[in-house]
């Protein structure tokens, strides 16, 4: 039997509101959002005098860098990347220079685990076809050679991004909703707002203190892999800080018993096999904490806990 089920990943992670009265001034009002962007439901929510135009403002953001880092969209600067020849060079948007530089940093210093140029695999992983089939071992080889051979070259000065190979195809999924949240809850704060959530689709990002909270703290709960939603394995209680988590039950398809999700090993081209289900990373930057979470579900227990601690993020495996 074959059967592809997608649960959006906003409704994964759910703040618990413990407290019982508001800390905010009397001034501060709340506003609550929800937008359908990086293909998944997207809430912020914001308290100040001015929180619907700060929640407005941070939205246009998070579209422009989904325009801009969007795989499926052909005029995305990504896409025109993806079409390029090897050697030719393609100007691009200031914060796609800013996104790839991190993405090569995270790859080095994960030593691979995380890799922006593991398009050619897995789009050989059709996740969002009516009945997936996986890919065969000669597929996957073709693919990984690709990868291997091929890259990309950023050049922050003249703005541009060159492929080493034709064949070369990037893909943000592991990254771009990540720096979205971090440029968000900028927006947020220069308009502003003394306390807001920014939850797209499971990477969270809390600014200032939680009103609702005696204590100011925030409550994220970490969604019990493959329960029902809104059942959480624990909560933890943050200040301003990101929350990303990297699940298999996010995105995932059966075939002849066995699962295959979205997370891949740039090592095998597989899905990749651990113990665990999920990984979830809390740090001070929603972009690093999205790659790592990748990063480390790769890499697994020992190495992934090593990677994170030399970020000084904390690190989650449900
Ligand atoms: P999401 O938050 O959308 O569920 P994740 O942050 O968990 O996504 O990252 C998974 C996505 O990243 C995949 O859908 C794919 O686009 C991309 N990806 C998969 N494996 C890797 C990898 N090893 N390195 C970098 N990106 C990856
Ligand atoms: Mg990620």
């Amino acid at each position: 039997m074959k059967r592809l089920k997608i649960v959006f990943s906003t409704i994964i992670l759910a703040t618990l509101i413990l407290g019982l009265f508001f800390r905010a001034g009397g001034t501060d009002k709340k506003y609550e959002s929800t937008e359908f962007l990086f293909d998944t439901y997207c809430t912020i929510t914001a308290y100040s005098k001015n929180a619907e135009t700060a929640v407005s403002a941070a939205f246009d953001e998070i579209a422009r860098i989904h325009r801009l880092t969007n795989f499926f969209d052909e005029n995305s600067d990504i896409s025109r990347i993806n079409k390029a020849k090897a050697n030719e060079p393609i100007k691009v948007d200031p914060i796609v220079i800013e996104i790839l530089e991190t993405a090569l940093e995270m790859d080095r210093e994960s030593e691979g685990a995380f890799d922006v140029t593991l398009a050619p695999v897995s789009m050989l992983w059709k996740f969002d076809e009516g009945e997936p089939v996986p890919p065969t071992a000669e597929q996957i080889k073709t693919a990984l050679a690709i990868v291997e051979n091929g890259g990309i070259e950023v050049d922050a000065e003249s703005l541009t991004v060159t492929k080493l190979s034709d064949e070369t195809k990037l893909d943000l999924g592991g990254i771009a909703k990540g720096y979205a949240g971090d440029a968000a809850a900028k927006v947020l704060r220069e308009m502003g707002a003394k306390a807001a959530i920014v939850d797209l689709g499971g990477n969270i990002s809390c600014i200032g203190e939680n009103p609702n909270s005696k204590d100011g703290k925030w409550r994220i709960g970490l969604q019990k892999p493959f329960a029902p939603t809104g059942e959480y394995s624990e909560t933890v209680e943050i200040n301003e800080a990101s929350v990303v988590t990297s699940g298999t039950y996010q995105r995932y398809f059966e075939y002849g018993g066995e699962q295959y999700h979205h997370i891949i090993d740039p090592s095998t081209g597989q899905p990749s096999r651990h113990e665990f289900d999920s990984v979830t990373v809390v740090g001070g930057s929603s972009m690093q904490a999205d790659c790592l979470a990748t990063a480390v579900y790769v890499l697994g227990r020992e190495k992934g806990a090593a990677l994170a601690g030399k970020y000084g993020v904390d690190i989650y495996f449900n």
